[in-house]
């Protein structure tokens, strides 16, 4: 169980989601507060953390 909880953690920690055109982009926390992460496909700076299951 904990080996598959840091498996989940490893996946999902550092994915956004892009909130114009819903594209996942992998990046550290840190650098999408600090809105130093563009998606790559319309630019915008404006993520949301993915979230999935608890
Ligand atoms: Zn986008």
């Amino acid at each position: 169980m904990a080996k598959i909880q840091a498996a989940q953690n490893r996946m999902f920690k550092n994915v956004f989601v892009c909130k114009k055109c819903g594209t996942k982009i992998k990046a550290d926390s840190r650098k999408i507060i600090e809105l130093k992460v563009k998606c790559r496909r319309c630019q915008r700076k404006a993520f949301r953390a993915i979230k999935k299951g608890k």
